[in-house]
């Protein structure tokens, strides 16, 4: 495989967040592989943090699925009154209703992520105490 940028070098790695091929000069380290140097670090980090973000949720457990939970909870209550407030104005405004949209349904994705995470570890927890059961 060759360099995305430069066809006549050998690629050593490919870019996280496009694939490309890359060679050692286009590559940028970043904190867990390779990433266009100046095209796609900063999008590139921002992957692997958010992954290693969501990682840390699903790890902590059914605690983190309650964190997600509440935070998603926190975003709709903060949302609510500037729906309400938008919508019984007559004439609302798009720079007032989208920020609160994204919040709102900002909010109800986390939630419903922090759900998902929670199902996750009842399933794997019954699955455990079932085996549990079994032995008794
Ligand atoms: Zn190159
Ligand atoms: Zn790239």
């Amino acid at each position: 495989m060759k360099c995305f940028y430069h066809h006549m070098t050998d690629a050593v790695g490919i870019c996280k967040n496009c694939n490309r091929g890359l060679c050692p000069p286009c590559a940028a380290e970043i904190a867990d592989g390779l990433a266009c140097r100046g095209v796609c670090e900063t999008e590139a980090a921002a992957v692997s943090k958010l992954v290693r973000l969501n990682s840390r949720f699903v790890s902590e457990g059914p605690r983190g699925g309650t964190l997600c939970q509440g935070m998603g909870i926190a975003a709709i209550v903060a949302a609510s009154p500037l729906l309400v407030r938008i919508f019984s104005s007559r004439a609302p405004s798009a720079m007032a209703i989208v920020p609160s949209l994204v919040l709102f349904f900002g909010g109800v994705g986390v939630f419903l992520y922090g759900w998902r995470i929670n199902r996750l570890w009842r399933s794997t927890n019954t699955g455990q105490s079932g085996a549990a059961q079994l032995r008794r």
